[in-house]
């Protein structure tokens, strides 16, 4: 890039928090680009995008998941409308449970959770599902395909002229008059950093305290198994289609790698023999690392001390329904009238 250009905003990073930020500008026809060098470190892509509104341990429904459901289907239906393709898909979830957790869930799906638990069934029946399990029936949830929307945004973000295809260089980054010089070429009045789990480089927000968790997945194909349902119990078996599952996913605060271990394959297959009588083949293996906060919210605002510096991370194992809420609020707070 030899030529130099005056934005509103610079984004770093082009991950679900970085992509769902862009959306939102483009559409308040905010001046903007997105750096991101399209490798490296990327939560989104490991993720399975599963979403769904209930906190299933504590049977409650999640703090504002209602409006941050209405939010995610409100941004996606306008996303399918501009790209023409079709990222998020509705599946209702069956939640295995043992005979003497199903008093609490029938009381429940009568009281405050009625109008997400549809049904609870003793006896749960489902093609190639073990037997012995009761299940409720959990709606709304589904998954967003990360991958096919990560890529489809880049693709149509870069036609726009919205991608620069660079990392941010830290060391680079100097305060010029009304803003930052990124990379020696863009300058910005304000810069989001939106990294994910690479927050851990980032030497302006290093008081964040966003942290990695690392989480392992493996894909089978079981011909035999149900694909009418996300499968949950202790981990979730999601249908890809053509008898393919994604099956995960474990959760350690061990090493921060990107390596699938001997360890968390064994954890997956072990817990998955509890939920399903039918023979299965192991296709893939996985690893990710999810940023989150201590408190699990994601952490969307100002830099504590230098006016015009932002963070967007920490969306935790919830990403997929809470970043679009957060990214508007976000989006609403640093627009150019501010
Ligand atoms: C195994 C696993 C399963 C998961 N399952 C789910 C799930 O079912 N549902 C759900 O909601 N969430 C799930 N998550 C969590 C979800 O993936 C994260 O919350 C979310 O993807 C984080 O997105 P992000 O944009 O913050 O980070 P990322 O997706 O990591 O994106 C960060 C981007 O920043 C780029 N970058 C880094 N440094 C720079 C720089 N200096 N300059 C420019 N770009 C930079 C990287 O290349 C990357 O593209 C899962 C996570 C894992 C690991």
């Amino acid at each position: 890039m030899n030529h130099k250009q005056r934005m509103e905003i610079v984004i770093a990073g082009q991950g679900l928090a970085g992509t769902l930020l862009a959306w939102e500008l483009w559409k308040r026809d905010i001046r903007f680009r997105i750096f991101d060098p399209g490798y490296g470190n990327h939560s989104s892509l490991a993720a399975a995008g599963m979403f769904s509104l209930l906190a299933a341990r504590r049977l409650k429904e999640m703090e504002l998941a209602g409006q941050q459901y209405k939010v995610m289907k409100e941004t996606f239906g306008q996303i399918v409308d501009e790209l023409g393709r079709k990222f998020l898909h509705e599946l209702p979830t069956a939640r295995l449970m043992t005979n003497e957790e199903i008093p609490a869930w029938e009381i429940a799906a009568k009281g405050g959770i009625s109008h997400l638990v549809k049904s609870v069934y003793p006896e749960f029946k489902a093609m190639g599902v073990a037997n012995g399990y009761g299940a409720a029936i959990i709606e709304p949830s589904g998954y967003i395909d990360l991958p096919e929307f990560l890529h489809s945004m880049r693709e149509w973000m870069a036609t726009k002229q919205l991608l620069i295809e660079e990392s941010v260089d830290y060391n680079s980054l100097k305060t010029s008059a009304n803003g930052f010089m990124i990379n020696g070429h863009t300058k910005s009045r304000k810069v989001i950093f939106c990294e994910g789990p690479s927050i851990s480089n980032n030497p302006w927000f290093n008081y964040s305290n966003i942290r990695q968790n690392k989480g392992e997945w493996i894909e089978i194909e079981a011909p035999g198994l149900s694909q009418e349902h996300i499968i949950k119990k202790e981990i979730f078996i999601l249908p890809l289609g053509n008898g393919r599952f994604r099956v995960g996913a474990t959760f350690s605060h061990g090493e921060m790698d990107h390596n699938p271990t001997e360890a968390a394959r064994t954890e997956l297959e072990e817990k998955l023999r509890t939920m399903i009588h039918v023979p299965y083949r192991v296709t893939d293996h996985r690893a990710g690392i999810r940023p989150s906060s201590r408190n699990r919210l994601p952490v969307a605002g100002p830099h504590r001390d230098i006016p015009g510096l932002y963070i967007f991370n920490g969306l935790g194992s919830r990403g997929v329904i809470q970043a679009p809420w957060y990214a508007k609020i976000l989006c609403n707070e640093i627009g150019p009238q501010k």
